[in-house]
């Protein structure tokens, strides 16, 4: 059963909520992390190895009460740790942000059988069994009303070849959100997805700067590929009291690519 990590009274005597996201050290989860302290939300900053880069963020975010907290989210054990840590610190978890993920170039035809199996077992445990996991032991603190979204991708629906793992791995979190938003829902728990093409960050980094990228651009209407505060922004919102009806759902979030071709 799900309670309340705090009386409800003690709850809206602090300011804010209490939001977890992982893998906010960069990229995507920077922004997020950022646009809910923006928001007088207060976060704790999930990072695996990156102490820096989450201490700094830690005092570049606006407002009072964050934290940071670190695990390999591929570790079951250490997962849990991390959740607990959270809501104790927070004071119970009020949204979960699954961003954390990792993307390797697998192809099939060029790879070892070993290498083959690494990017399966790595990728699928973190971006999909890792979460899976956080949001086994993030809803033990989460009481009515509160959010879960997860950061899926493109790739889900329409396949990556270089990385058939990270494809499968996000396919397999937007069952995940479509399943839980179904088993949540008699608890007030909604669970949103949001699916973005091409980002900016760290991930897309050197597919941005190959000469493929003019191509990747043209994708979009728009010339150009998302920033991370367009992705954010729809995280807010599937994270907002207003979202309930949107549980279920999964944003296609692509810069109106594919509609033209
Ligand atoms: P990024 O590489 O900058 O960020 C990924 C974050 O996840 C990093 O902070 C990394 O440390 C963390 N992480 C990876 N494995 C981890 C593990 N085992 N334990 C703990 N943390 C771990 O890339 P990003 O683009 O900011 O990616 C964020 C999310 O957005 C990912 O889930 C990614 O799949 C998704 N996404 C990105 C794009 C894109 O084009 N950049 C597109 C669609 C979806």
């Amino acid at each position: 059963p799900i309670s309340p990590a705090l009386p409800p009274a003690t709850l809206r005597r602090m300011s804010g909520r209490a939001v977890l996201v992982t893998g906010a050290s960069r990229g995507i989860g920077r922004a997020i992390a950022t646009a809910f302290a923006t928001g007088g939300d207060r976060v704790a900053i999930h990072h695996r190895g990156s102490a820096d880069l989450a201490g700094r963020l830690l005092a570049e975010l606006p407002g009072e009460g964050h934290v940071v907290v670190q695990a390999d989210i591929a570790d079951p054990a250490q997962v849990r740790r991390m959740a607990d840590e959270a809501a104790e610190a927070l004071g119970g978890l009020d949204v979960l942000v699954n961003n954390a993920g990792v993307f390797f170039h697998h192809p099939i035809t060029e790879v070892s059988y070993e290498e083959w199996q690494a990017a399966w077992r790595e990728t699928l445990d973190t971006n999909l069994v890792g979460a899976a996991n956080l949001t086994w032991c993030a809803v033990r603190h989460m009481s009515r009303g509160a959010r879960i979204v997860n950061v899926s991708s493109r790739g889900a629906f329409r396949g990556e070849p270089d990385g058939p793992a990270y494809a499968a791995s996000k396919a397999g979190l937007n069952a995940l959100g479509q399943s839980l938003a179904i088993a949540l829902a008699s608890q007030g728990i909604a669970v949103g997805t949001v699916a973005p093409g091409y980002v900016e960050t760290d991930m897309t980094n050197e597919h941005l700067k190959s000469p493929r990228s003019d191509a990747i651009r043209a994708q979009s209407p728009f010339g150009r590929v998302a920033r991370p505060e367009e992705i954010a922004a729809a995280v807010l919102y599937l994270a907002s009291p207003e979202s309930e009806w949107a549980s279920g759902t999964i944003i296609d979030l692509n810069g109106a690519s594919y509609l033209r071709s």
